[in-house]
């Protein structure tokens, strides 16, 4: 996940999703397979058939990190939240709504946005049971 999403002919499906509140990860129509940060070939048989397909939005939290800061004093939490649809498919997100002391690996997320500048970024709050 070293890669940042860059606006880019690979990555521009992605945010004009995220324009629309709608998290749209590419997939391969060859085999299946979901990709994600967004490549130009699949990265499981490298086929050049992948297209956009809104995702679910339930996941589950791979890992996560808190952030504190001084000033002003606040904290927050950044989820790695690895999507239902696919095994170690992740998108890294706010946790918002949530008691960052409550959360744990393997939570419940549901999928929220965050608006920013003139469009949204996905964000997750923990989901009952
Ligand atoms: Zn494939």
């Amino acid at each position: 996940m070293s890669r940042s999403l860059r606006i880019d002919f690979d990555t521009l499906p992605y945010w004009e999703g995220c324009r629309q509140k709608k998290l749209l990860i590419l997939r391969c129509l060859a085999c299946g397979f979901w990709i994600h940060p967004p490549l130009s070939v699949c990265s499981s048989c490298w086929s050049e058939k992948i297209k956009p397909q809104e995702v679910s939005g339930k996941a589950s939290i791979y890992s996560f990190t808190t952030t504190k800061q001084r000033e002003p004093a606040s904290s927050f939490v950044t989820v790695w939240a690895e999507l239902r649809e696919q095994e170690r498919l992740i998108v890294i997100g706010q946790l918002i709504g949530t008691d960052p002391a409550a959360i744990k690996i393997g939570d419940p997320l549901f999928l929220d946005w965050l608006s920013h500048e003139d469009h949204f970024v996905p964000a997750f709050g923990k989901a009952r049971g």
